[in-house]
């Protein structure tokens, strides 16, 4: 369904960058061997060198983004791309002593006498990561914070589609870290395929479902664990008694963020339609005070490359041939630098190419529904998402969308937040992702979190072994008469 797939256009091979690679990969390997299990000092050093990396670059980060986007706004950049990694190395550096202790668990004493149960968290070893090009050095550099926090060796692969971010954090990485400890490579679709055949001890990915799918296979070639943090619709519903002017605030804002280029932007939005005028009312009225010429405003994020932006003009033109009308807010398409307005999307249908596949533009589809049960139905009748968003002040209403919708994250009264708050993990389910990043699930999911018993004394852990004897009997008449 998603269709994202890019080919390389440069007419270059990648064998330099996989052979940088596979030099990276056998470092790491051996470098893991001769300290598998890093002190918390050492983590905490590298940590801080990566916050430090992140905020010595914060102009070559907003100037790449800009080279590649064609325009891309220096405060979100920094909010996001540069203080939001620098934020999550804090707040894994305040609670990290915490939790690589060891977790005592319960051990039934009768059986197993004075034993010891407990987990010990483990560095799984070398770990890569495939990051996408819309958030290039939150996800880039994110998910590596967690991975060196779990005492791990990390390599990144950036997307071929953001060259000056590729570049500069090549660039970021070689002068900041050792290889054997953090390394990047970069190159097209040969060394994309080459980075998911290596025998990680983990791979990350993300981007989207049906390349997923890819490194899944990929991956389970040589049975290696992954993360996957794919793609889909997120929703928001609003209810009967949700539409009020922060409802509207909060959708747009979200939308806009580059340009809805985010994975857990609002895809599509449901409310009854006795709203819906209001609603375009009110989405109007928003731009035309605070962004009336959106489409140049410096703040409006561009379309990565011409193809996307074609692909997005081409879901407005499919649209209007199916009988949507289209209405178009804050300027007009600028091609030279790839800027698109807003859009709202009226009278949709199931068949319509923006309703079948993941937008990732600034395209607002609405769908109206005759009773929220209706609304449910419409948001389950899609693959799992990364997000649902309910805008309501009713308890019951609330609760009712939670319980009955599945995805990998949810806001109340908001959209996306969930992605942005460090302690909280951070993924898909289904077909938006296999499991958790950010905080302490995302240094379980880079972990072996290892179960360990020692065994002490006064046990009776021999009645196993043959011969059965009499101990085995006492054993089984005590476990059936319980
Ligand atoms: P994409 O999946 O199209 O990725 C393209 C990349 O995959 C390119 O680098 C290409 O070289 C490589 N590739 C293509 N085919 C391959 C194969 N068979 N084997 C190995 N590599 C292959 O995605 P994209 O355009 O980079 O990103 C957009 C998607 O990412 C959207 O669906 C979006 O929702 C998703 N996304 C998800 C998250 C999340 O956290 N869940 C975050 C950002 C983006």
């Amino acid at each position: 369904m998603m269709n994202f797939i890019e080919r390389d256009p440069r007419p270059h091979s990648d064998e330099l960058a996989i052979a940088n690679l596979k030099q990276a990969f056998s470092a790491q390997k051996k470098d893991f061997l001769d300290n598998p299990t890093p002190s918390l000092a050492s983590r905490l050093e590298l940590l801080g060198a990566l916050a430090t990396m992140m905020l010595d670059n914060r102009y070559k980060i907003q100037q790449a983004l800009a080279a590649d986007f064609g325009s891309h706004p220096t405060q979100f950049a920094d909010m996001v791309e540069c203080l939001g990694v620098a934020g999550r190395v804090q707040y894994v550096a305040d609670n990290l002593a915490e939790w690589m202790k060891q977790q005592a668990r319960p051990i039934e004493p009768a059986l197993y006498g004075t034993a010891k149960a407990y987990i010990q968290p483990q560095p799984k070893g070398v770990v890569g990561n495939m990051a996408p090009w819309n958030f290039p050095f939150d996800i880039g550099f994110g998910p590596i914070v967690e991975m060196l926090a779990a005492g791990n060796r990390a390599i990144l692969k950036p997307s071929d589609l953001a060259p000056a971010c590729s570049e500069l954090m090549l660039e970021m990485v070689r002068t900041t870290f050792a290889p054997e400890h953090v390394a990047a490579v970069a190159g097209g679709l040969d060394l994309s395929k080459a980075f998911c055949s290596l025998e990680w001890d983990h791979l990350m990915y993300t981007g989207s479902t049906q390349v997923g799918r890819s490194i899944a296979v990929a991956a389970a070639q040589n049975l290696v664990p992954v993360t996957l943090e794919l793609g889909g619709k997120c929703p928001a519903l609003i209810a009967a008694d949700g539409l009020t002017p922060a409802a509207v605030e909060q959708i747009i804002g979200c939308k806009t963020i580059k340009s809805g280029q985010m994975c857990v932007t609002v895809d599509y939005v449901l409310m009854p339609m006795a709203a819906r005028d209001r609603f375009v009312e009110m989405v109007q009225k928003l731009f035309a005070n605070n962004l009336p010429d959106y489409s140049c405003h410096k703040d409006n994020t561009g379309i990565i490359n011409e193809r996307h932006l074609d692909r997005l003009l081409g879901y407005l033109a499919d649209a209007r041939a199916k009988g949507a009308t289209v209405l178009e807010i804050g300027g007009e398409v600028e091609r030279s630098t790839r800027h698109m307005p807003f859009y709202l999307v009226l009278d949709v249908t199931n068949d319509m190419e923006l309703m079948r596949n993941e937008i990732f533009g600034p395209i607002l589809p609405i769908v109206t529904y005759e009773s929220l049960d209706k609304a449910i139905s419409y948001i389950n009748h899609y693959e799992r998402p990364l997000g649902v968003y309910i805008f309501s002040e009713s308890r019951q209403v609330i609760d009712q969308v939670l319980d009955r919708t599945v995805s990998g994250g949810a806001c109340v009264n908001s959209a996306a937040l969930h992605a942005a708050v460090p302690s909280l993990p951070f993924g898909g389910v289904g077909k938006s992702g296999i499991g958790r990043h950010h905080g302490y699930e995302g240094f379980i999911e880079f972990s072996n979190m290892r179960s360990i018993v020692e065994r002490g004394s006064k046990d009776l852990v021999n009645a196993m072994f043959a011969p059965y004897g009499e101990t085995a009997n006492a054993l089984i008449a005590g476990a059936l008469a319980q």
